[in-house]
């Protein structure tokens, strides 16, 4: 497969594409940026409980770092592969130019399906992935966090294997790692807050407010997905509809979410569930709801369906869950789009203030990092809702424009070497 072979790379580029000839971008940076600065693939052999030996495949791209160390999450999932990882790794460097960090964009991931592998067999697989990959990582080269399929303990196994290779502890070569080793308080749950943020300023801009009223139906009950739920439910809305890989689950008078949420922890699915009904995740993303969050994986809203989702607000909490088609039929009928470098950046935000605070061994408490969250995103919301303004285009090309226009700044201030 080569690098621009997979359906999110090819979509993402093309919106960039779109956001650079709508703010006249010059074409040698886009140039500059079609390409990863490096990409790396790696064997991954482990032995298996059974005795035998499995080899996988594993990837870490590093997309862009004009503003500082590489930043994204490493994904354990059987369709990975190095031209997915590459769309993630540019989504990364777009996103955290965005919100403005001073962190460039990386993403890794081996193919592979972890809940095919014992504990034991998970943690040779990370130990593994981590030697193969340390000399492109490190707190200031490239900084690891988890994504679809990894934890916080993936994280753990990862630091303490980096840390070995050094010979002393280095807490700053990955993010989202577990409290009682250097993690940030409130990072597990940023995305998802930052999610629910989102969704009230998008609510704002259109002078409305959250309330019993406000229906949300949310495709995926996972790392995104439930914390959007407690904080949206926080604020007063009715979640009417969840998902997990098995199916989806709905209920008019509002599930109650935090039963879900130990259902799902306790490692149920949600089609089990008593006393909902049951429908099909496809079923959820067409619900008549006035917000649909979309936090699984990318590619569930097409061409083809979109013109059958119905609801008002639509939060991309997971990377390009609505192709660049759906966000075009769906913008036309007057759909309102939080675009997912903006909407799930809550996520590397904190990644953020616990790389900041693991370099300074100094630790913030929950309500300082909330509260620097959600300025940020406001700041960022404001940002790209003021750019779409001016551009007269959608929120999703305005936020594409608005982390190209810091890019290129960044970019040309540091010129292209040799000159
Ligand atoms: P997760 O593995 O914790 O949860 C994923 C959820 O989606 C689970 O409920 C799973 O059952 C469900 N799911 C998986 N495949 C599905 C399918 N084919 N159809 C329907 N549901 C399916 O993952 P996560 O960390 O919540 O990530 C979800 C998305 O958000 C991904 O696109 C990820 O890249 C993105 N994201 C995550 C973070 C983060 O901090 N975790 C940050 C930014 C973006």
């Amino acid at each position: 497969m080569s690098l621009f072979d997979a359906p999110l790379f090819k979509d993402a580029y093309k919106q960039l594409e779109d956001a650079a000839d709508v703010m006249g971008l010059d074409r040698n940076i886009l140039e500059r940026l079609k390409y990863p600065k490096r990409a790396l693939q790696v064997a991954v052999p482990i032995r298996l409980d059974d005795g035998s030996v499995k080899t996988f495949q594993g990837f870490r791209v590093q997309h862009n770092m004009t503003l500082g160390p590489g930043k994204g999450g490493i994904r354990f999932h059987p369709k990975v592969d190095l031209s997915e990882t590459a769309a993630l790794a540019m989504l990364m460097t777009f996103k955290c130019a965005l919100v403005g960090l001073p962190l460039g964009g990386a993403k890794g991931g081996i193919e592979v399906d972890p809940n095919e592998l014992s504990r034991q067999e998970l943690q040779s697989l990370t130990r593994r992935y981590a030697t193969e990959i340390n000399m492109i990582v490190g707190p200031s080269i490239d900084i690891p966090a988890p994504d679809i399929g990894t934890d916080g303990q993936t994280m753990a196994w990862f630091m303490d294997t980096y840390s070995q290779l050094k010979g002393y502890t280095v807490p700053g070569v990955v993010t989202g790692k577990p409290i009682a080793i250097g993690g940030s308080l409130g990072r597990a749950e940023a995305t998802g807050k930052g999610v629910a943020f989102c969704v009230n300023f998008a609510y704002q801009k259109k002078g409305l407010t959250i309330g019993k009223d406000t229906t949300v139906a949310i495709h995926g009950f996972g790392k995104v997905g439930v914390p959007a739920a407690v904080d949206l439910a926080e604020q007063g809305a009715k979640i009417v509809a969840i998902s997990d890989v098995s199916g989806a689950v709905y209920n008019a008078d509002g599930l109650d979410i935090t039963h879900c949420t130990e259902w799902t922890k306790s490692g149920n699915y949600l089609k089990d569930l008593k006393n909902v009904t049951i429908i099909s995740n496809e079923e959820l993303l067409e619900l008549d709801v006035d917000v649909l969050i979309p936090a699984a994986i990318d590619g569930v809203v097409t061409k083809e369906n979109a013109p059958r989702v119905k609801a008002k607000f639509i939060a991309e909490g997971a990377n390009g869950p609505l192709t660049k088609e759906a966000i075009e039929i769906i913008t036309k009928r007057g759909g309102f789009i939080i675009p997912d470098i903006l909407c799930n950046a809550g996520g590397v935000i904190v990644s953020y203030f616990e790389w900041v605070q693991g370099l300074q061994n100094f630790f913030w408490d929950l309500d300082q990092i909330n509260s620097k969250l959600h300025d940020i995103l406001k700041d960022s919301f404001d940002n790209v809702y003021e750019t779409a303004q001016k551009y007269e285009t959608d929120m999703k090309k305005a936020a594409f424009i608005s982390a190209l226009s810091r890019l290129e700044r960044a970019m040309r201030l540091r010129g292209l070497f040799p000159a």
